[in-house]
């Protein structure tokens, strides 16, 4: 072993689960579930896997397997584990995320995330290449992680020689214990030091603006220790580093220097990685200290555990999924967090030292208004893909399945009847061929239609690049100092039927200039999107080929070429779909929904119907729809007058417009 590997192995031997050891390994050998319950940053994500592979579990050719509901607690933990362990990743300890595999020959002890796991469950029912899989995060509850709660416990009753680790941050363990069948519970005591809660006096108006002024306040006043503040997504973090920089920046020399770090989910690894290092030291020696200043999603909550955090900076919001099953409408929103999120953001205060906890609202509404648990995400989410998963892993009976918290009758309904409506699950609620094909793919429904209908208009290479575009993290840069310049940048690439066919038009020119290392620079476009859309594609080519879908364009000058592929993305997202009303606002035809094109369209006129890939839910009247194309009212007719017929929603003015459109051709619906 390496020198450093003793270094890490002292450091280990600190955290709390070491001390558990031969506890856990006796508890594991005695049965069949186990439970493991213990604070962030005990050592649970890192240390309990090793130790079951020192157990000696990994046998057999059978690999140990644990999940994680987040893609960047997957590839982090894992790379820091390898290092502990003293072995390359890939190697021994290897991580598998949607469309990147890093597992080798070799792979014994291996991180995914939650939704591989699930999908490696399609193909092998029983999971068999695993002897233990260990759920982690078990508290976050999330929509995979409850449906291979449910999946597992049938595994387990045919696969005696099968363990299974449940790992959770709080000590809500009844619940689970309750659903695994009185299981074991290993509790690891915490080492939290005390952290002092202060509350805002009066409610604040704007949020961010607090956010950023508090953080300036701590730097500029509290004693040395480094600051973690939560926002809710990609730009209002972007922003706010920006703002923090500059806000400090005004104080001189005063103050020490500062290492302001983002931290969200489409961050490159190594930019991710960085807030694992340390703060700077003072400017000039004997001067004020350096400080870390990390601005994180809800990651930093409970998956990822940053040491040297004294200062926690929680406005009390979090981007959340709702799903509303009447408007059969799934959505991201900010929304306040609940009492027990509260509680794990104040906790990361106080793994080094006593730490302060900033919350940036009344103690008041922290009572009142709070809830005090998320509602898990099964019962917020549209079960579309989930039910295709099921089908497919060959549960029939929905109703039945033994899910922890068992989602409204009315979710499964309107999933099966999306379905239904794609093709996918005849009226006997089986899959069909096309809900086959469809369930190969690890996308979102409406996405493998298109895909799997792509060579009928024959544009699949086309739908392949837009598929793979829409698959991973927006490739359009806009840094503040050079918006201008930025949007004319889009501005080039922009075509004139919409957001969908621009996005072919930037990954065709990416192609085309792949050799030239300025090209993305120049364009304001981010190269790893651009790099991952490539490499999501040629995965998606390979499902299509290993099923013989054809693989074809029509001729780029055949007036056709972009009207096939318009259509090919209507036959999957037809249900979204909203029509120009005199007003100058659009309406949704499934759900009679005001909105209006988001700002970021490159849509230069207002089509009379266009489809959408996204709607974004506003408190006040602006929600919005992204990511819009122009289409036909003549294709919505033809490729999904079925789905329109059985809607039935008098009141709906965008469907009267439908009906005019359908009578104008002299066929009543
Ligand atoms: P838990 O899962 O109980 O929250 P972890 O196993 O994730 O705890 O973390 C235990 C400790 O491992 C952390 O306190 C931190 O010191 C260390 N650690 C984890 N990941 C990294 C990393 N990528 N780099 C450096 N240290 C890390
Ligand atoms: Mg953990």
């Amino acid at each position: 072993y390496s020198e450093r590997y003793f270094e890490i192995l002292e450091k280990r031997k600190t955290l709390p689960v070491w001390q558990q050891k031969d506890r856990f390994v006796d508890i594991l050998s005695k049965n069949q579930i186990m439970i493991v319950v213990g604070d962030t940053g005990s050592g649970k994500t890192t240390q309990i896997p090793q130790f079951v592979v020192e157990a000696g579990y990994a046998t057999n050719r059978k690999q140990v397997a644990c999940t994680q509901p987040r893609r960047v607690a997957a590839t982090s933990v894992s790379r820091r584990v390898a290092d502990e362990m003293d072995v390359m990743i890939g190697a021994e300890v290897g991580y598998s995320i949607r469309f990147e595999d890093c597992c080798g020959r070799k792979t014994i002890l291996k991180y995914l995330t939650d939704g591989m796991l699930l999908k490696e469950a399609k193909t092998d029912p029983l999971l068999e290449r695993y002897n233990v899989i260990i759920l982690d995060e078990a508290h976050e509850r999330t929509l995979s992680t409850d449906v291979l709660f449910g999946l597992l416990k049938r595994i387990l009753n045919c696969r005696p020689d099968l363990k299974l680790v449940v790992m959770s941050a709080t000590l809500e363990s009844k619940k689970f214990q309750g659903y695994f069948n009185g299981a074991p519970v290993l509790r690891v005591p915490g080492r939290l030091h005390p952290v002092d809660i202060f509350y805002s006096e009066f409610p604040e108006k704007n949020y961010f603006e607090a956010a950023i002024r508090t953080v300036v306040q701590i730097h500029a006043c509290e004693p040395p220790g480094d600051i973690l503040l939560f926002l809710t997504g990609e730009e209002e973090i972007e922003d706010a580093c920006m703002k923090i920089r500059n806000g400090i920046r005004n104080f001189g020399d005063h103050i020490g220097p500062v290492k302001v770090l983002p931290l969200y989910s489409s961050l490159p690894p190594t930019v991710q990685h960085r807030i694992f290092e340390s703060a700077p030291p003072p400017q000039k020696e004997g001067g004020p200290p350096g400080r870390k200043i990390v601005i994180s999603t809800n990651i930093a909550e409970t998956s990822l555990t940053i040491d040297g955090i004294v200062y926690v900076v929680d406005p009390g919001f979090s981007k959340q999924k709702l799903y509303n099953p009447r408007i059969r409408q799934e959505s991201l929103l900010v929304c306040p967090i609940s009492k027990a999120s509260a509680e794990q953001r104040a906790g990361r205060a106080g793994r080094t030292q006593p730490g302060k906890c900033f919350r940036l609202y009344t103690v008041e509404s922290f009572q009142d208004q709070l809830p005090s648990q998320t509602l898990p995400e099964i019962l917020r989410s549209n079960l579309a893909n989930v039910v295709l998963t099921l089908k497919k892993v060959g549960i029939d009976d929905l109703v039945h399945f033994d899910f922890m918290d068992p989602p409204a009758p009315e979710t499964l309904m309107r999933a099966l009847e999306q379905l239904n409506y794609l093709g996918a699950m005849d009226d006997d609620g089986n899959l069909t061929e096309m809900g086959m094909l469809m369930s190969e793919f690890p996308l979102d429904p409406q996405m493998s239609k298109m895909l799997v209908v792509s060579p009928k208009f024959n544009c699949s290479h086309e739908i392949l690049s837009i598929t793979a575009m829409l698959s991973v993290p927006n490739c359009f840069l806009r840094p503040r100092e050079a918006r201008k310049a930025a949007d004319e940048a889009k501005a080039r690439f922009a075509h004139v039927d919409g957001d969908h066919l621009t996005l072919l038009n930037i990954y065709h020119a990416y192609k085309e200039n792949e050799e030239d290392p300025s090209w993305c620079c120049e364009n304001f476009l981010n190269i790893r999107a651009l790099q991952s859309a490539a490499n999501v594609r040629s995965q998606l080519l390979g499902i299509m080929n290993r099923h013989n879908l054809k693989i074809s364009s029509t001729q780029f000058t055949h007036p056709n070429y972009y009207p096939n592929i318009r259509k090919a993305i209507v036959t999957g997202y037809f249900m979204q779909v909203a029509h120009l009303e005199q007003s100058g606002h659009y309406l949704t035809v499934k759900d009679n929904l005001m909105v209006h094109l988001h700002p970021s369209t490159c849509l230069d006129h207002k089509p009379q119907w266009v489809l959408y890939g996204e709607l974004v839910l506003d408190s006040t009247e602006r929600s919005s729809i992204r990511m819009v194309t122009d289409v036909k009212g003549d294709w919505l007719i033809d490729l999904a007058s079925q789905y329109y017929d059985m809607l039935n929603f008098p009141q709906c003015e965008a469907r009267r417009a439908l009906m005019r459109v359908y009578e104008k051709r002299g066929r009543g619906i």
